[in-house]
């Protein structure tokens, strides 16, 4: 039988678990089995309201308190997170589907390496002194925007919630967080962890709701920014609905991003990362790399050995530690990609391993790999959120950066190469916000991560994310007398 994640109640709000049943019905399922594991509720308009008011209400002592003290409730939380990971990476894989052996070290544990990162930053976050001729000078202070909004996509959820709270709170502010219904549970575990660690009641709040809730946070006056992490369609809608309320925003969307692999390259590191940048998360990433340019020399090689390393996956049960390849977040999900290995196969591509949707209850999918795929087809234009690679075929520098640019998305890019300049120009000639250079996907919090063109705007993590939750005030003192013409 599988465990009940019941949580006490759906939302968590002004410090305590609160439930108003008339909200819309979210049943949690495990995508291992396909069982129920939970029954939440949608928020309704009058937990919407009491989440957004305890949220103002919070924020203004928040922000007074100094950034050391701020920092270290921050700090706390990090630390009784890192003590229950075993506990949070158990409910991530029953809402995720995720393997144990990537929650255990990729998803709780991020979370307390942002809660710790910017609890070590509040401290230091200051204003400047600006000196005028004549004696006149101006400083400036660093303040919070206010009450901030965070929706949550399903593949991380407790690392985006982390994510988008560490650096909101460091700076003052409070947080009103909804997760994707499909993965509801951790956010709430990180409310908790919060108050235990010493927030004021009402300092992070979470709501649980489909769509329709994130909108009515995003258009609310009470709501001085948002952070959405989320597809590029929901980022448009979302970005649009902000703008209205002229609200600051952070966009952290989807991507299609290269993987260019020179013939020089240390062939199994190139692989390994190729693997991983496809693979990890069952391809639930956004930074994956789904166009895994290779160029002519070694391209059989590069193949041949992606294909030879994938018999070593085990794909199965995520809750034993052996286990690499979970299932996919949801029938629906694994429907998408399956559509997009049909699409592939039927536009040409030529699909080496894998890609069989497997029987059972659970909503497994084997990792697929596609060869001979050129940049028109669907595969190598959409983003499919699932285990895909495809591998193109190229011949020369100028035309891999071309291809590599030639898309919407400008997430991450990475190069694989030996040749010391050479990496380092492919990388300034990227369009893209995160950059490789013998290495894929690693996001450690004192790194800025973000996109560029339609994969989003503003940066999350490292010291850049205090621009994004925080604000300058100029404030000009004058020392001597005022001139006036009359
Ligand atoms: P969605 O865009 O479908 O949803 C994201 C969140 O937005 C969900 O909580 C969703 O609620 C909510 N939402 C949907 N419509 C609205 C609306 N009109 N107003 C306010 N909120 C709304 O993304 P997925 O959950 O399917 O996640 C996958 C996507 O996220 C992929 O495109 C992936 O690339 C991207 N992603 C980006 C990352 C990054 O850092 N750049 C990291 C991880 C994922 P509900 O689910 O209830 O509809």
């Amino acid at each position: 039988m599988t465990q009940s994640y019941q949580p006490t109640a759906s939302h968590f709000i002004n410090g305590r678990y609160v439930e108003d049943s008339a909200g819309e019905v979210i049943e949690v399922v495990y995508p291992h089995t396909g069982a129920v594991i939970a029954t939440l509720h949608a928020a309704t308009p009058a937990i919407i309201d009491a989440a957004l008011d305890s949220a103002r209400a919070a924020q203004a002592g928040w922000a007074a308190l100094s950034g050391s003290e701020r920092g270290r409730v921050l700090r706390k939380a990090a630390d009784i997170m890192r003590d229950r990971n075993r506990a949070l990476s158990e409910i991530e894989t029953h809402d995720t589907g995720k393997p144990l052996s990537e929650t255990l070290v990729a998803d709780a544990a991020s979370g307390a390496d942002a809660l710790e990162y910017f609890g070590g930053l509040a401290g230091t976050l200051t204003g400047e002194h600006i000196p005028i001729a004549g004696g006149d000078f101006v400083y400036t202070r660093r303040e919070a925007l206010g009450v901030c909004v965070g929706i949550g996509a399903w593949n991380y959820p407790i690392q985006i919630a982390s994510w988008k709270a560490a650096p909101a709170l460091a700076c003052g502010n409070a947080m009103v967080f909804k997760p994707s219904e499909m993965t509801p549970l951790s956010a709430l575990e990180l409310a908790e962890i919060l108050i235990e660690a010493g927030a004021p009641a009402g300092l992070f709040n979470v709501v649980q709701g489909y769509g329709a809730v994130g909108g009515a946070l995003v258009t609310d006056p009470r709501v001085n920014k948002v952070s959405l992490t989320g597809s590029v369609p929901t980022g448009r809608k979302v970005y649009a609905a902000a703008a209205e309320g002229m609200r600051h925003v952070t966009m952290e969307l989807g991507g299609k991003s290269p993987i260019v692999v020179f013939e020089d390259a240390h062939l199994e590191n190139a692989v390994s990362a190729a693997i991983n940048g496809n693979f990890y998360s069952t391809g639930q990433i956004c930074s994956n790399g789904t166009r895994v340019f290779v160029q002519d020399a070694i391209y059989d090689a590069f193949v041949a050995r992606v294909a030879e390393r994938m018999d070593g996956a085990v794909i199965g049960d995520p809750m034993d530690e052996a286990t690499t390849v979970g299932p996919m977040v949801s029938a629906r999900q694994r429907e998408i990609v399956a559509g997009y290995i049909a699409a592939g196969r039927a536009e040409g591509a030529r699909l080496v391993k894998g890609g069989a949707v497997l029987d059972g209850d659970g909503f497994y999918i084997e990792p697929a790999l596609f060869a001979d795929v050129t940049d028109g087809m669907s595969i190598a234009r959409e983003e499919i959120f699932g285990p895909v690679m495809s591998v193109l075929r190229f011949t020369d520098e100028a035309e891999a950066i071309a291809r590599a640019n030639a898309t919407e998305f400008g997430l991450a890019a990475g190069v694989f190469t030996n040749d010391l300049t050479r990496g380092h120009r492919v990388a300034a000639a990227f369009e893209a916000g995160t950059c490789y250079i013998n290495a894929y996907n690693l996001t450690p919090v004192e790194a800025p991560f973000g996109g560029v063109k339609a994969s989003g705007v503003g940066r999350e993590n490292s010291k850049a994310a205090i621009e994004h939750y925080s604000q300058i005030k100029t404030v000009y003192v004058g020392m001597n007398d005022t001139e006036a013409a009359f």
